[in-house]
């Protein structure tokens, strides 16, 4: 056993939001803890500030927006630095030895007991719950759309990432586009269509299996970290992802 329950935190929470909305939206990359037994995986104290440790901002503004929509919000309580729960197992950076440029000594030379344990105690509850309450729905015949809320830091390296918001997809682009089309409305925002980066078919995790694996329309969004970085600048934007996201299903309904 890697987590002592009496110490540790659970790796996943469910907020089942009040409401009837259709989104269910899950945050993979919104939490820091890191199982006592492993210490600070032989980092310095100012790397768990950075974005490579979280997606900073993205659970204020996943709770908000769940706040808004009503909805249903799955979020990961455990660094991306222990286990990297939008990868897939076969994923280089899954339980990254390297994070842009920084090395995490705690990650390195992992026998598989070790590897399994952050797989089957943090990543494997995490996509249970998430399967859990997509198939629940399924089974009740209730419409629903997969959101999945990151953030993403607006300087990587030497490259700058001017988007204010990126909307990605994978095979299934017919509710993004939506949600791209609205966002576009206002002119002063630039929307990046499948950026910072496209969701990768193979290594990525929510979006292929949850998403375009189980047929049902999705969206995945990151609001760039310094947009996100008060509480009020949280809530704005979760006002607006709101309203987009509703206006949005509604168009897609209308479609069928
Ligand atoms: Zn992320």
């Amino acid at each position: 056993m890697l987590l002592q329950p009496s110490i540790d935190p659970v790796p996943v929470i469910v907020e089942k939001g009040g409401g009837v909305s259709p989104f269910v939206l899950v945050c993979e990359h919104a939490g820091l803890a890191v199982p006592a037994a492993l210490g600070d995986l032989g980092l310095m104290d100012d790397c768990w500030k950075q974005h490579i440790a979280s997606d900073l901002g993205a659970k204020q503004v996943a709770r908000h927006l769940a706040q808004q929509l009503s909805s249903a919000l799955i979020f990961q309580q455990y660094s991306r630095l222990v286990i990297d729960c939008n990868r897939t197992y076969k994923a280089k950076s899954l339980i990254p030895e390297v994070s842009h440029g920084t090395e995490i000594s705690g990650n390195k030379g992992l026998g598989k007991m070790q590897r399994m344990a952050r797989i089957d105690e943090i990543h494997v509850p995490f996509h249970k719950e998430i399967e859990h309450v997509l198939e629940t729905r399924q089974r009740q015949d209730i419409q629903t759309i997969l959101a999945s809320i990151h953030s993403f830091t607006p300087k990587l390296g030497n490259e700058d990432r001017p988007w204010h918001i990126g909307v990605q997809y994978a095979k299934n682009m017919t509710f993004a586009n939506i949600v791209m089309r609205i966002l576009r409305e206002d002119s002063v925002l630039y929307v990046g269509d499948n950026q910072p980066w496209p969701v990768h078919e193979i290594d990525d995790y929510t979006i292929p299996i949850h998403g375009d694996g189980r047929n049902i329309p999705y969206v995945m969004i990151e609001v760039r970290q310094d947009l996100i970085a008060t509480k009020e600048t949280q809530i704005s934007w979760a006002e607006r992802l709101s309203h987009t996201l509703k206006r949005a299903s509604s168009e897609y309904y209308s479609l069928a």
